[in-house]
């Protein structure tokens, strides 16, 4: 490949809104057989809303938002924004965000958690069993007991059903990671016609399954935008961030859609292809 070919491409990346780390990226978008696409904020809008409450017994609704929304207040998650609206925020001791889990700190004296139920268990929490009908269920704890979960949900982006049947159309597998629920990321997969969905991973999960494509000879993309993405994106043969994503996953990555749109990641792989063809 010439520098200037593959120069001229980085230039019309940018036209198309595809801002590409080195005239080298576009080279091994080439041989890219596989796409892994994170859910929440990648295939979906990340724009979460609140669709139920439950406090447990005894403890009053108004306690459960406070101390949800104050330890949300700080985490740039998609969950996190839709809770943070719940009530207004009071001041947190000790934040700590715990990527792909969830986050603690101590709210007017109670030691907190909010976060994944299987996470809150780890922490020594009794944590009843809980439903998947309200979308993404996280649960909320302090001074060591359950007191209640909150269930948001966010839609599918009105491109990405669309995207995902074109990048199959150029010979790329698709498969859907998430962090979330398995009954939530199925019925995601559903809506945009992915069969392979990986659900209920953690961060080091998501690093895993990429690393096992790739020992299976797949060369790997993948698409994502969080903290919770980073170490995958920056393993995989080309990582690609949604550029309304976090910095963590935009600079682990080699390209960004500034538009944070898959229909971009379809323009991207037509580009590198097309700048390759022309070097040929
Ligand atoms: P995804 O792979 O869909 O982007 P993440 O890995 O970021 O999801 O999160 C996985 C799960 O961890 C979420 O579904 C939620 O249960 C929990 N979680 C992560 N961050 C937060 C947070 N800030 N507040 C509450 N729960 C969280
Ligand atoms: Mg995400």
């Amino acid at each position: 490949a010439t520098p200037t070919a593959l120069m001229v491409g980085t230039g019309r990346g940018a036209q198309l809104g595809i801002l590409i780390k080195g005239p080298q990226v576009l080279e091994s978008t080439r041989t890219v057989n596989t796409i892994v696409l994170d859910k929440t904020g990648t295939v979906t809008t990340g724009r979460m809303g609140v669709t139920a409450i439950r406090a447990a017994d005894g403890v009053s609704e108004d306690d459960l938002r406070q101390v949800a929304a104050s330890l949300e207040h700080a985490s740039e998650h998609p969950i996190a924004r839709a809770i943070a609206t719940l009530a207004d925020p009071v001041s947190v001791e000790d934040f700590t965000n715990h990527a792909g889990f969830g986050v603690s700190g101590t709210v007017g004296g109670r030691a907190a958690l909010v976060g994944r139920p299987a996470w809150l268990a780890e922490q020594g929490i009794s944590v009843p069993p809980m439903t998947s009908a309200d979308g993404t269920t996280v649960g909320v704890a302090w001074d060591g007991a359950f007191r209640g979960s909150i269930s948001v949900a966010d839609s599918v982006k009105p491109t990405s059903a669309a995207a995902v049947r074109q990048l199959r159309n150029l010979g790329l597998e698709p498969i859907l990671l998430t962090g979330d629920n398995r009954a939530v990321a199925e019925t995601v997969g559903a809506e945009v016609g992915i069969q392979r969905v990986i659900a209920d991973v953690t961060p080091a999960d998501k690093l895993r399954v990429v690393q096992e494509l790739q020992s299976e000879g797949r060369v790997v993309a993948m698409v994502g935008d969080g903290v919770n993405d980073a170490a995958a994106l920056a393993a995989s043969d080309l990582g690609i961030a949604m550029g309304t994503g976090t910095d963590v996953a935009i600079q682990a990555s080699d390209l960004t859609l500034v538009k944070g749109d898959l229909a971009t990641a379809v323009d991207a792989v037509r580009l590198s292809r097309a700048t390759l063809r022309t070097i040929k």
